[in-house]
Parts: structure tokens; sequence; C-alpha cells
């Protein structure tokens, strides 16, 4: 059990010593998968190139636990949003990642809209989803009543959910290391070379080489080109850029529930929907793109963002935008995952995990030590894995700064230092002590909320960087 970012690999060179499985990409898929992983007395290597686990799609979503009621019914993806919404809000409650079962209201905005949401309702019961319900007018006013004039109807599905996207994948990873795993990252694999005997990869990167048994591409918008250096060239990722804005904290009693729009062509569309630190978020949009590196916003989407931010909820464009930020979705033209087994390479790919892989990401988990297994990969008994209680970043659940008897116990969690998110002196000493510590600022933040409120930073930046370099004890 080890998190590395530095040096050169675990020499791998003698037979006994290659890895048993490799999962390559620490976004919340990968993660995922080398946890389930871990519940066996297998030799595990989860890889990253960024030096952070969550750095890549995995850090910029809406935060939406979905029940998957409007996916495609009978795919993949239906599936495992399904079975994964059920695993993420059980483990959540097990491990303190915070949720919020919200709701959501789909709102129908015109006629042909109002028609479409009897369709939704029947897609929803296919997907096993037997809650929704239509509302009329009134009654979507009385339940949203800053909602902007003119919408006819709504059809309610409960138990969509409001989720924190930086614990989760944090999480997983923090059990995986403390169950075993080996964490390599500022490890980008750069060629697949054969091996020799049982271990048939041969994995080279710019810390050296590492042998093993089994490969998982969990590569997320570079799946594509993982595939190819095993010589697979089943599918293309096209980046589809969602920008999204924040805003304050004071916009958050305007909305109860999350505000969808009826599904288009591209997807989703642009929501309004709480966050669960207390904000608001308007977005994503939807832009198919060709450069997997071009999460900027850009002023033209963000003008359309409220545009249309400002006909669901007019006051919202009164509130101050603490943030603005974008994502990128892995789309591969497929209404469906990407995922094939290839046992003949011993080798997984798990591609196209397109806009609900933080709800699906344990059933991914699972799904894929499926496929591992049925290629050959021998799991042996199950073992528990090695417990984790999450840090908890969320409103709605108790807080370091208002717990008088941890306060009386380490003053350290009665140091704000973080005044606009209420972040603790003891919440910045725990992250940067923790199994898998931060490795950047921004890292911090996705750990804590430091430099995440209303002025990103401003009065307390030079503090936070300040104990971030030298270290807290
Ligand atoms: C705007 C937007 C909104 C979304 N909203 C939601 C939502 O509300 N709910 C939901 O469930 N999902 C949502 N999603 C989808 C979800 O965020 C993704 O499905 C999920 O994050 C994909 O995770 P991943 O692990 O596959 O990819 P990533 O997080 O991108 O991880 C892949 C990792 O692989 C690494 N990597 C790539 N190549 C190599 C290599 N050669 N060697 C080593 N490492 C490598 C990358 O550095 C990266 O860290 C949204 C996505 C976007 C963009």
């Amino acid at each position: 059990m080890s998190v590395t970012r530095t040096g050169a690999l675990p020499d791998t060179s003698a037979p006994d010593d290659a890895y048993d499985v490799t999962v390559v990409g620490a976004g919340v898929v990968g993660c995922a998968i080398a946890r389930e992983l871990a519940r066996h007395s297998l030799r595990v290597a989860l890889m990253e190139a960024n030096g952070d686990i969550g750095e890549g799609s995995s850090k910029a979503n809406t935060a939406i636990l979905h029940t998957g009621f409007d996916a495609v019914p009978g795919s993949l993806e239906a599936r495992l949003v399904r079975e994964g919404g059920q695993l993420l809000a059980a483990y959540a409650e097990e491990t303190g990642i915070p949720v919020e079962p919200v709701g959501a209201l789909l709102v129908a905005w015109d006629e042909q809209q109002l028609a479409t949401l009897p369709r939704l309702a029947d897609k929803a019961v296919r997907n096993g989803h037997h809650g929704t319900r239509p509302l009329s007018a009134a009654e979507l006013y009385a339940r949203e009543p800053h909602l902007g004039p003119g919408a006819l109807g709504a059809l309610e599905v409960p138990g969509e959910s409001i989720v924190c996207p930086w614990t989760t994948p944090l999480a997983y990873a923090t059990q995986a290391v403390r169950s075993g795993v080996d964490l390599h990252l500022n490890c980008p694999v750069e060629k697949v070379r054969p091996g020799e005997g049982d271990a048939p990869h041969r994995l080279v990167t710019r810390r050296g080489v590492l042998r093993t048994r089994f490969l998982v591409n969990a590569c997320g918008l570079y799946a594509d080109a993982f595939d190819a250096l095993l010589g697979r060239e089943d599918f293309t990722v096209a980046p589809r850029r969602g920008q999204l804005l924040v805003f304050d904290k004071f916009a958050r009693p305007l909305v109860r529930h999350i505000l969808l729009p009826v599904p288009g062509p591209l997807g989703k569309g642009v929501l309004v929907a709480p966050t669960v630190y207390g904000n608001v978020l308007l977005g994503p949009t939807a832009e198919d793109l060709t450069d997997k590196t071009a999460t900027s916003s850009t002023a033209e989407g963000l003008a359309g963002l409220r545009a249309q931010g400002g006909r669901i909820l007019p006051a919202l464009l009164d509130e101050e935008v603490t943030a603005a930020y974008a994502g990128l979705r892995a789309a591969t033209g497929a209404e469906d995952y990407r995922i094939a087994a290839h046992p003949e390479l011993r080798y997984v790919t798990v591609g196209g995990i397109r806009s609900t892989g933080l709800t699906a990401s344990l059933a991914l988990g699972r799904h894929t030590v499926g496929l591992l297994a049925d290629a050959g990969l021998e799991l042996g008994p199950e073992r528990p894995l090695a417990p984790v209680r999450m840090p908890n970043l969320g409103e709605a659940f108790p807080r370091p700064y208002r717990d008088a008897g941890l306060i009386a116990r380490d003053p350290a969690y009665g140091t704000l230092v973080c005044h606009c998110e209420r972040v603790t002196l003891g919440e910045i000493r725990d992250a940067l002590a923790s199994t898998v510590p931060p490795a950047s600022l921004d890292g911090l933040r996705r750990r804590t909320r430091a430099r995440a409120g209303r002025c990103q930073g401003f009065s307390c930046g030079a503090t936070v960087r300040a104990l971030f370099e030298e270290g807290v004890r």
C-alpha cells in the first residue's frame, strides 16, 4: 500500500513481482475499479498521469447523483447508472460523502415539451423508476415560487440527488490505498510493450517500466489513445464541453429541487441545481470540440447560460457569480458506454463514460472486475475493505467549525482559515496528512473547500498557500 508521486516505480522485473492488475487512469471510474479490486488478495496498481486523483473530467461536472430515469432503456449505461446510484447513495452514508436527495423537476416550457413528459414518465418506468409524477403549472409554482413565468407543468422525479463530486473519488482512492492498492501519480503510461511469461504487459512510463498480468483502461477522454497503444481502434472520443456558473450561497433559497429541462439531442440540457456546498449551479453547455484540453470558459458560453438561467430562475441573475468552470464529457457517438473485454490481451477498456460516470462509478467498478474474472483473472476470496470516514464538505451536515465538543478537544477546529467557506486549520491539517494528500492548492480546495467561496481566496489565499507549502502539524 503506497502513494508515489516521484522517483522510480517499484521493481517488477522478477516473475513474482509483477502486478496482478494495473488500472490506468485515476478518475472517479479508475478509482472505483481499483477499490473494487482491493476486495481481493491481488497486487493492484492505479496509475495516473496527473499529480492527483480526479483531475480529469471527474473534477468538473454537475454533481448530480442520477436515478437513471432518462437513460436509454436496455442499455448498459441504464443498468449501471441505476445500480451505481443506489450503491453510491448507500456508500455515501457509510463514508460521509455528502448527498442530498432534493429530487428533480423536469420543467416543460412549451406545448411540445409538455407533450413529451408522459413519454419520459414511460421511459422512467422502463428504467425501473416508478416514482415520477406529473405536476400542473400551479403545483409546479407552489414547489418552486421563483421559477420564471411561462412554465406549463413538470414531471417530478423523486430520488435525483446532489452529491459531492470531489469527496467521492477521494473516498474510493483512500479506501483502495488503505486496502493495499499502490497509487502511482505523475505517471502517464506512454507505451505498452509485450511482456514475457505470465505478465504480458510492460507499461512504459517516464518513471520506469511496470509489469502487469491484467490491464484496465480507465483513461476517460484518452481511452481511445490508450486503446491504440494495444492496437485497438474501436471508437474515438470527441470531447463535449460543459460550461457552468456557480452562484453565491445567497442564491440557495431561490431553488429547492434540481430544475431540469426536457432533454434534447445533445444531452440533458441546461439545469439549475443546488450544490451540497450551499451554492447554485447553472449549466452545463454542450459543445462538441476536438481539443481534449479545451476546459476554458468562453464569453459566448457564459452569456448563453445567463440567458437560459434568466428564463428558468430570473432572480438568479441578480445574485453574484463566484466561479465559472468547464468540464469535458467523453462522447463517442454511441448512446451507451464503450466497455469491452479483450481476454486474448488480458485487457479491459472502460471508455465512453460520458455524462453519468460519477453516478455509475461503483457499478462500473463491479462490472469491470466481473469482466476481468471472465477474462481469466483469479480473484480468490473476498476480504473486507479498510474502513473510511471522509471529512464532511456538505452544508447540510455537521461541519467542524460548529462542533463545540470537537473544538474543545482540538482548538485547531475552532480556528477559521477560509472565512467564506468556514474551513478550519484542523481540516487543512488533516487533508495535508491524509492517505492521499493534495499535490496543489486546487487539490486542497477539493478536499476542504478552502478558497472555494465568494472571495475565491482573495482573503485567505496567502495563508492557505503558506500552510500548504510548509505543511501543518
Ligand atoms: C460538464 C459535465 C457534467 C457532468 N455531470 C455529471 C453528473 O451530474 N452526474 C454524473 O454522474 N456524471 C456527470 N458527468 C460525467 C462524469 O463527470 C464523468 O463520466 C466521469 O468523471 C468520468 O470519469 P473517468 O474516470 O472515466 O474520466 P476522468 O475523470 O477524465 O479520468 C481519466 C483519468 O485518466 C488519466 N489518464 C489518461 N490517459 C492516461 C495515461 N496514458 N496514463 C495515465 N493516466 C492517464 C487522466 O489524466 C484522467 O485523470 C459530467 C461530465 C461533465 C464534463
